[in-house]
């Protein structure tokens, strides 16, 4: 047993591996207890433990919690977390307070295959999948640094999660184990670029896990320009899928929609996707695009992104606008790219 499988395991598994190391049953309890509720993620500081314990158990799980290349904290409270894997990859997971709410977004690739044209991850190309436990460890190390429990998980990190999807399932498992953290699956959101097939496993799973699919333009042309997977699952396709969603399990799905001027911020544009979201169980989230260092793009200008916003309040399509947050440290939406401090100067 390595340190990897400590959040992986299951209660009865953990239970078994410390039956094994000799402890008492009671222990398990008591680990999980320091780790998930308390937020204690050294053996040493378990003060309930006996010192043979604390020993056995730091022989068996060396490493709790990966090193961290680097914490970012932003003015606006959001903080950014460089994890540095077992193979020398970094990720970044970020934490972003609100008012009454503490959001995590998470990575589930190195790099993505998907290639949006506004996104910095997109830029870095496809390196490979997140393991589920590399996946939990990322919620664990912000638990950490923020010192208390997300109440939203969103899965808009780095990476195509439904590329991802044995890993992701897993980790939404873990991390919705009652026994472990806890989270409740309707606080959970997996954004997907439109992968047609991972939109039919979510709606087949038990649960409450929300979807929101970067849909960005209703035509094909835009949508291929924008995200060149669209050319796999086109947008007919893709709409098919969401209304498939949307009956199954009478859940609200988000199409999130990055302005950028001139290219799908027009008042045809907005018509399009008026079109594509008749009959549909949607509500359009517009992200405002979040420049990053050689990007070509820029945002949408207040005055076309308000003609927007009225042509589908008109027409009867629910909207909002979603804050941007990070963006000084390059944690905003597009804005990750898994690189360390000197990474980015260059
Ligand atoms: S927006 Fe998401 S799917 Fe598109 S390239 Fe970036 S990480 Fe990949």
């Amino acid at each position: 047993m390595t340190a990897k499988s400590l959040f992986l395991c299951g209660f009865s598994e953990f239970q078994k591996t410390l039956a094994d190391l000799e402890m008492p049953a009671f222990r398990a309890k008591q680990v999980r207890d320091w780790i998930f509720r308390k937020f204690v993620f050294s053996f040493d500081e378990m003060t309930n433990l006996s010192l043979p314990d604390r020993e056995k158990l730091k022989k068996a799980f060396p490493k709790i919690l990966p090193p961290v290349e680097k914490y970012l904290q932003d003015r606006d409270g959001t903080s950014k977390v460089v994890v540095k894997l077992g193979d020398g990859e970094l990720i970044e997971a970020v934490a972003i307070p609100d008012e009454d709410s503490l959001t995590f977004c998470l990575s589930t690739q190195v790099g993505c295959a998907v290639g949006c044209v506004f996104c910095r991850t997109g830029e870095m190309g496809f390196k490979r999948n997140l393991s589920s436990d590399e996946i939990v460890l990322q919620v664990m190390l912000l638990v950490k640094r923020t010192g208390k429990k997300p109440t939203n998980i969103v899965f808009m990190g780095m990476g195509e999660p439904f590329f991802n999807r044995a890993a992701l399932f897993e980790a939404i498992d873990v991390l919705t184990d009652p026994q472990g953290l806890g989270l409740a699956t309707r606080r959970i959101t997996i954004s997907t670029s439109g992968v047609i097939e991972g939109i039919a496993e979510l709606m087949d799973r038990p649960g409450e896990v929300n979807l929101a699919v970067s849909l960005h333009a209703a035509d094909n042309a835009t949508r291929t320009s924008l995200v060149p997977l669209n050319k796999r699952y086109p947008v007919a396709k893709l709409r098919e899928a969401i209304a498939a969603y949307g009956e199954r399990t009478s859940r609200r799905v988000t199409l999130e929609v990055v302005l950028l001027k001139n290219f799908n911020d027009q008042v045809q544009d907005a018509m399009n996707l008026v079109s594509f979201c008749e009959g549909l169980l949607v509500h359009v989230n517009i992200v405002r695009f979040n420049h990053f260092p050689g990007s070509p793009y820029d945002p949408s200008n207040e005055k076309d992104e308000k003609e927007f916003r009225k042509i589908l309040k008109k027409a009867g399509v629910a909207v909002t606008v979603r804050k941007s947050r990070g963006q000084e440290i390059l944690a905003a939406c597009g804005q990750l790219a898994g690189k360390s401090d000197d990474q980015e100067k260059k």
